[in-house]
C-alpha cells in the first residue's frame, strides 16, 4: 500500500517508486482506427497508451494471461469448437459437435483474448519464458487458419448451419440461429488482431461476413434482424476500423428495426428478444438480460457515431432505470432463472439471482460507452460496482474455474444449478456446455487498460482508479494505489505539454469526505473535493503529483422499500467492494445471525480470501420455533428470540466467496 504523503523536494525528480513499477518495455503500438467512440471528455485511450501496474487488476491480468487463457484454449479444444471449423475447412462429414448454434464464438472470444495477450507478449513477461503463450499462439495460428479456409465463396461463417451434418439452412432461423450473434463476435476478435498484431487476416475474413449481411439484410434487403444482439457493437467498431460507412448505417438499421416484432419464436416471447416494442419505446430494460445489455451498448456506439442525441438521452434513462431499480448491490443484473431475463423493478431476490458473468461484461460494455459519450463520472461508479462485484466473482480465485449465475446467497442445502446446465459440481465449475461466460471473463480481463482511461487534447481523465502508466497528448503520469483496497491514489505526473492541462480523477459518490494534495515544490491542499470529477488545470510540470485520498469507510446499507426480498437485512461494503459472510467464518449457522455493525478488522491475513475482510459483528439469533408463519401479538410484535452475546465474524469481499469448500453464503445479513 502507498505510504504516507512526502513533500516533493525537487519538480523534476519522480518519486522512484514510480520509476521502479513501471520500469518495463512499452505495449506493441496499436493501431489507430479510422474513427472512435468520443465524448465530451474525450477518446477512450487504448492499450498503447495504458498499462497497468502493480495492483489488483495487474494481477487478475497476469492470472488471466498465465492461467486463465491457456485453460480456455485447452476446453475451446477439448470441446471440438475447433474441430466444427476442421469440418468445413476440411470438407469433412463429420457432425457438428455440441447442442447450441452459437459455439463459434467462444473461439472468436478467445482470440479477441489471445491477441490482446500476445500484443502485451513482448514484455520481460515469465509466461513467454514459461512456455503458455507458446501454447497460446498455436491456438491463434491454428483457429485464423481454419476460420478463413472454413468461410464459404459467398463470405459465410459458422459452422453449425454450413457443410455436411449441418443443424440446418443457412439463415433459416433468425430468432435463434445465432448467425449475425456469430459474426458480431468474429468481428470483435478481428479487431482486436488487427489492433493489437497488425493482423488483417481474420479482419478480412469478417469483412467478407459483414459484406454478405449488409447485401442480404441492408437497405435494399430483407428487414431482419438476429435475435441474439451483439453484431451492432461489433459493426459500429468494424465502421471505426476500417472507415466503411455501410457498416455503421447496417448497425444503425438493425437497433431501428429491432422491436417489430418479425421475429420467429417459438419457445421464448417476444419480450425475451426485445423485439415486443422498438428500443427507443422500452420504458426499461426487459427481457434476457445479456440481449438487453448487448443492443443497449451497440445503440450508443450508433447514437454516438450518428449524433443521435434522442437515442442516447433515451439510453441514459435505460441505464439509470436498471441502476436504480434491476441492478443487484454486486452490480449483477437478471433476476430471473426463467428466461435468463430482468425481472420486474424490485424484484431482486438473493438466492435465485440469475445475475449471468456475460450480463455484467456486456453491462460494463454498455456502461463504458455511455461514460465516454455522456462523462458521466457516476455511470463509472456503476460499473466498477459490476467490475469488482458481479464481474469478479465469476472467475475462482486459482482462475480456471466460473460461475455462469452469481447468487447473493447459498442455502446450506442448496444444490447448485445453472441455468440449462443441471447438477455436477458444487461450486465454480471448470467449463460449460453453454460456455458463454469463460472466455467472455477472459477477452474482457485481457482489455481492462482500454477501460481506465480518456484524454483530449488538452486533458487526461482517469475513470477507473488502478495502478498503472497512462499516457496521453496532454500528460503522462504514473499512478500507484492499492485501490480498492487503500482509498489513496497517487498521480505522478511524468511529462507534461508546454500548455496548460486538465488532470481529472474520478472520485465515487460513496467517498464523502474525500480529500486531494497537490504535490509540486510545495503541497497545497485542493479545495471543494465532492462525488464526480476532481479536475485540477494547471501548467503542469514532471515530478508534480495529484494525491487523492478516499475515506473507504466499512459501510452498512439497507434497500429500497419496495425491494421486499431483503427488507429487514443489512449488506456491508467497504469503497466499491461488496462483502458477504461464509459458513466457514460464522460461529453459528448464517441465517441465525444478525449484524449489529460492521468495522475495520483489526487483523490482516495472508490468507487469500480473508486478507481483505471487515469485521461484522453479530448475535446469535435462532428461530424460537419452526412454526413457519408465527401470529404477532396484540402490539404487532413477533416472538422473541434469545440473544446471545456480540461476538465478530470476518465479512470476506463477495467476488471471493466459494473458493473454498460449498458452504452457505449471505451477502444481505438479518438486521432483526
Ligand atoms: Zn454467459
Amino acid at each position: 500500500m502507498p505510504g504516507p504523503a512526502v513533500p516533493v523536494s525537487s519538480a523534476s525528480t519522480a518519486p522512484a517508486s514510480a520509476r521502479t513499477a513501471f520500469d518495463v518495455a512499452s505495449p506493441t503500438p496499436s493501431r489507430a482506427p479510422a474513427a472512435d467512440l468520443r465524448g465530451p471528455l474525450g477518446r477512450p485511450l487504448g492499450t498503447s497508451a495504458v498499462r497497468l501496474g502493480p495492483g489488483l487488476l495487474a494481477d487478475w491480468q497476469g492470472r488471466n494471461r498465465e492461467i486463465t487463457v491457456p485453460h480456455t484454449v485447452r476446453e475451446v479444444g477439448r470441446a471440438g469448437n475447433l474441430e466444427n471449423f476442421r469440418r468445413l475447412a476440411d470438407d469433412s462429414r463429420a457432425p457438428y459437435a455440441g447442442r447450441y448454434p452459437f459455439l463459434d464464438t467462444d473461439v472468436y472470444k478467445a482470440l479477441e483474448g489471445v491477441a490482446y495477450e500476445l500484443g502485451r507478449e513482448d514484455h520481460s513477461d515469465p509466461a513467454v519464458s514459461s512456455g503458455c503463450l507458446g501454447t497460446t499462439r498455436d491456438f491463434y495460428e491454428a483457429a485464423v487458419d481454419l476460420i478463413a479456409r472454413g468461410q464459404r465463396p459467398d463470405g459465410y461463417v459458422g459452422t453449425a448451419f454450413a457443410g455436411e451434418g449441418a443443424l440446418r439452412e443457412p439463415w433459416s432461423d433468425l430468432a435463434w440461429g445465432h448467425e449475425m450473434y456469430n459474426l458480431g463476435h468474429l468481428v470483435q476478435a478481428a479487431v482486436a488482431a488487427s489492433r493489437q498484431l497488425g493482423d488483417q487476416r481474420l479482419l478480412a475474413v469478417a469483412r467478407r461476413f459483414a459484406d454478405l449481411v449488409v447485401d442480404r439484410y441492408g437497405e435494399d434487403g430483407e428487414p431482419a434482424y438476429c435475435g441474439h444482439p451483439e453484431v451492432e457493437m461489433a459493426l459500429v467498431e468494424l465502421y471505426r476500423e476500417t472507415g466503411e460507412p455501410a457498416y455503421l448505417r447496417q448497425a444503425r438499421l438493425f437497433v431501428d428495426r429491432r422491436g417489430s416484432g418479425t421475429l420467429r419464436h417459438s419457445i421464448f416471447p417476444a419480450e425475451y428478444f426485445q423485439d415486443h416494442a422498438p428500443l427507443r419505446e422500452l420504458t426499461s430494460v426487459t427481457g434476457h438480460a445479456v440481449r438487453m445489455v448487448y443492443l443497449a451498448a451497440g445503440a450508443t456506439d450508433v447514437a454516438v457515431e450518428t449524433g443521435d442525441t434522442d437515442l442516447l438521452a433515451h439510453l441514459e434513462h435505460l441505464w439509470d432505470d436498471m441502476v436504480a431499480t434491476k441492478s443487484y448491490l454486486t452490480g449483477g443484473l437478471g433476476a430471473r432463472h426463467s428466461d435468463e431475463a430482468f425481472g420486474d423493478r424490485y424484484e431482486l431476490p438473493s438466492e435465485r439471482a440469475y445475475a449471468e458473468t456475460c450480463a455484467a461484461i456486456g453491462a460494463m460494455q454498455w456502461g463504458w460507452r455511455l461514460f465516454v459519450a455522456t462523462g458521466r463520472a457516476d455511470v463509472l461508479d456503476a460499473v466498477e460496482r459490476i467490475l469488482y462485484n458481479a464481474y469478479a466473482v465469476g472467475l475462482g480465485l486459482e482462475g480456471a474455474s466460473f460461475f455462469y449465475d452469481n447468487p447473493l446467497q447459498r442455502r446450506p442445502d442448496h444444490e447448485q444449478r445453472s441455468g440449462a446446465e443441471s447438477g455436477g459440481e458444487p461450486l465454480r465449475r471448470a467449463w460449460f456446455g453453454c460456455p458463454c461466460c469463460p472466455p467472455n471473463v477472459v477477452r474482457w480481463m485481457a482489455q481492462l487498460q482500454d477501460h481506465v482511461a480518456v484524454a483530449d487534447d488538452t486533458s487526461l481523465t482517469i475513470g477507473i482508479l488502478t495502478a498503472g502508466r497512462i499516457d496521453s497528448h496532454a500528460l503522462d503520469v504514473d499512478v500507484v494505489t492499492a485501490y480498492p483496497f487503500d482509498g489513496e491514489v497517487e498521480v505522478t505526473v511524468r511529462r507534461a505539454a508546454d500548455a496548460p492541462g486538465t488532470l481529472a480523477l474520478r472520485v465515487p459518490a460513496w467517498a464523502v469526505g474525500a480529500t486531494a494534495t497537490l504535490e509540486g515544490a510545495e503541497t497545497t491542499e485542493v479545495p471543494g473535493v465532492g462525488p464526480g470529477w476532481l479536475r485540477v488545470t494547471r501548467r503542469w510540470a514532471a515530478g508534480e503529483r495529484l494525491r487523492l485520498r478516499l475515506p473507504l469507510r466499512v459501510r452498512r446499507v439497507t434497500s429500497h422499500p419496495h425491494l421486499d426480498a431483503t427488507r429487514g437485512a443489512v449488506a456491508v461494503l467497504r469503497g466499491p467492494v461488496v462483502h458477504c459472510l461464509e459458513q466457514q467464518d460464522a460461529p453459528a449457522p448464517v441465517d441465525d445471525l444478525v449484524l449489529v455493525g460492521a468495522r475495520e478488522r483489526p487483523t490482516s491475513t495472508s490468507d487469500p480470501v480473508t486478507a481483505y475482510a471487515v469485521e461484522g459483528l453479530v448475535e446469535i439469533r435462532p428461530a424460537r420455533s419452526a412454526e413457519p408463519y408465527p401470529e404477532l401479538d396484540e402490539t404487532g410484535a413477533g416472538p422473541s428470540s434469545p440473544v446471545s452475546p456480540v461476538t465478530s465474524v470476518p465479512l470476506v469481499p463477495y467476488y471471493l466467496w466459494g473458493n473454498r469448500e460449498p458452504a452457505a453464503m449471505r451477502v444481505w445479513l438479518r438486521q432483526s
